[in-house]
């Protein structure tokens, strides 16, 4: 089970607040929910095309063309998936070969290190350190080697809240030119950034489009979870393995939600006027509150997520912690330990908390955590 899974069921039991699992605690927009409604009254309640219906396609070509002037064909570079999840899944059985070496940052998403397996890759992880979480390009460098197959890239990163920059992201990207290997870039949190931080997609690197493999989800932009509707932009010779896997593994994802989601990516800018200063507001909010309670919040530049590290002389590891906050404060966080396997002492010293959550929420979970 995930540790996401398992810290919700507990809070759930213990009726603790829960800022473990990442989803927001209110409502996606309405308009797009009836936009669903619609399609299904509209009669689209049968098997949509595998690769995504033409709407959703076109609409992804759109978004990636008007935000970062990056060019996909909708019909053989586009990929609509069950989620970021299965685009994942599905680009990692197309790519990993038995044997083949794949590098991971960790803290990684949980789901990088269980593909990569199923696969039968060898994982390479490489640690990112507090409280920058920066890359150390010494350590990379020396993680690649003639086997290295693939790196996984999440930008902005769950769970450290970091944006990788333009210095990071160009090194990464001749490391990667050198040693003829590809990229898979999870950046679901594309449009969580705050400050003067920016995302910029590896793909609009120089030569990198053709060896990148982006990854999103209308999860996070639209704050709809459980949608599930994903996707992966790639060449096409990578997305032809990509679909292979995706045929025999979903096949296809749910017709209406494709439909609701192709037009609420056509009001992405009018959706975005709301979205980034109502988590900008959050992300202050929850951070000077977790100052004030002294939990030593790290300032997320991206994502909806605070790492805060763990006073030393408590002397407790990330799961003592988080059952001492969840049954004494009752507010759940994620152990980032579970995120780590080169060095796990770092994932000791963190707890990872989630703030798309209504202000009220968080203001009561504050109140309880000072
Ligand atoms: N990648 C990252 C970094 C995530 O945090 C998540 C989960 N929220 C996913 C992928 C999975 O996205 P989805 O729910 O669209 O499958
Ligand atoms: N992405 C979510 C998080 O980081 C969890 C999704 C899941 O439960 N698999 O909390």
């Amino acid at each position: 089970e995930s540790i996401f899974s398992t810290m919700t069921a507990k809070a759930n039991k213990l009726g603790a607040i829960n800022l473990s699992q990442g989803f927001p605690d209110f409502d996606g927009p309405q308009w797009i929910q009836e936009l669903v409604t619609q399609a299904m009254q509209e009669g689209h309640n049968q098997y949509a095309p595998g690769p995504g219906t033409m709407e959703l396609r076109t609409s992804i070509k759109s978004y990636l063309n008007k935000y970062y002037q990056l060019n996909y064909n909708e019909n053989t570079e586009v990929t609509v998936t069950n989620g970021a999840t299965e685009a994942l899944f599905c680009s990692s059985l197309a790519l990993i070969n038995p044997g083949d070496e794949v590098i991971l940052f960790e803290p990684y998403y949980d789901s990088y290190m269980a593909c990569i397996k199923m696969a039968g890759g060898i994982p390479v992880p490489v640690t990112l350190y507090g409280p920058d979480f920066s890359l150390d390009k010494a350590k990379i460098e020396k993680a690649f080697s003639s086997k290295t197959k693939a790196i996984f890239l999440n930008t902005p990163h769950n769970p450290t809240g970091k944006v990788f920059n333009k210095d990071e992201l160009n090194f990464l990207s001749k490391l990667i030119l050198k040693h003829d290997t590809y990229v898979i870039s999870d950046e679901v949190y594309e449009f969580l950034t705050f400050d003067d931080h920016n995302h910029i997609p590896i793909a609009t690197l120089p030569s990198m489009k053709e060896r990148t493999l982006t990854i999103s989800s209308g999860g996070k932009t639209f704050g709809l979870t459980g949608w599930k509707v994903g996707w992966c932009a790639a060449p096409e010779n990578l997305t032809k393995s990509i679909r292979m896997v995706h045929q025999f593994n979903t096949f296809s994802v749910a017709h209406p939600f494709q439909l609701g989601m192709a037009k609420a990516i056509d009001k992405l800018e009018d959706h975005l006027k709301e979205f980034r200063p109502l988590y900008l507001q959050k992300r202050n909010l929850f951070y000077e509150g977790l100052k004030s309670a002294n939990l030593n919040p790290i300032p997320p530049q991206g994502t909806y997520f605070i790492m805060c590290r763990i006073p030393e002389e408590l002397n407790l590891t990330d799961i003592e912690y988080c059952y001492e906050l969840m049954e004494k404060k009752k507010v759940a966080a994620i152990p980032p330990s579970a995120f780590y396997t080169l060095d796990t002492e770092e994932g000791k010293k963190y707890i990872r908390l989630c703030f798309a959550k209504n202000d009220e929420t968080l203001i009561k979970a504050i109140s309880s955590l000072q």
